[in-house]
């Protein structure tokens, strides 16, 4: 017999660039708030758990909806966990000597295999709800605000490659290509 509210989620299938329309426009605002989307929020961590990723968003699983899911270390090494439905995005003012912008290498769970460098503010905050409808904000520095940016542009069908010149995101999107030259399902 199942356990009433017990389910651990389920790691879905990734969506790669190109394979699938719900990757590259912007994701419906969520309205409702109930037991699928719980178990949403627990298949997004599962895959995210599953493909070694540090953030998704809903749509890198199929699904048109404004939700992320975040597992990445900021500036400090520590780990920034969390997910936030409906999230806005704000780029924060850097602190002392700290510089506003931060250009590393970048990937995506949707283009497997390469990475490109790209500029990202170095801090950045989420304003969202939860699963209770709540206010829930994440703030973070370095890699976890990075990974903030990225997962927003996934909810408004912007993926990181798409951010880069024409000529670097063919040959970062031929690298992730398998040998037929369609992207690994
Ligand atoms: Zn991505």
């Amino acid at each position: 017999m199942r356990l009433f509210g017990r389910y651990d989620g389920l790691a879905r299938p990734i969506v790669t660039y190109g394979s699938n329309p719900v990757l590259h426009r912007a994701c419906a605002p969520v309205t409702v708030f109930d037991e699928g989307l719980r178990r949403l929020v627990l298949d997004m961590f599962a895959s995210m758990t599953a493909a070694d990723g540090v953030g998704l968003a809903a749509n890198q699983i199929g699904v048109d909806a404004r939700v992320f899911v975040i597992d990445c270390p900021d500036a400090d090494g520590e780990d920034v966990v969390g997910y936030v439905i409906n999230p806005v995005l704000a780029v924060l003012e850097p602190r002392e000597d700290e510089a506003a912008f931060e250009i590393t290498e970048e990937g995506c769970l949707s283009v497997p295999g390469p990475y490109a460098e790209l500029p990202r503010a170095f801090r950045a905050r989420v304003d969202g709800v939860d699963l209770s409808g709540e206010p829930v904000t994440i703030e973070a520095s370095g890699m976890a605000a990075r990974c903030l940016q990225h997962e927003v542009d996934h909810l408004d069908g912007t993926v990181y490659v798409d951010l880069l010149p024409e000529d670097v995101r063919e040959r970062l999107l031929a690298l992730a290509a398998g040998p037929s030259g369609e992207l690994p399902a």
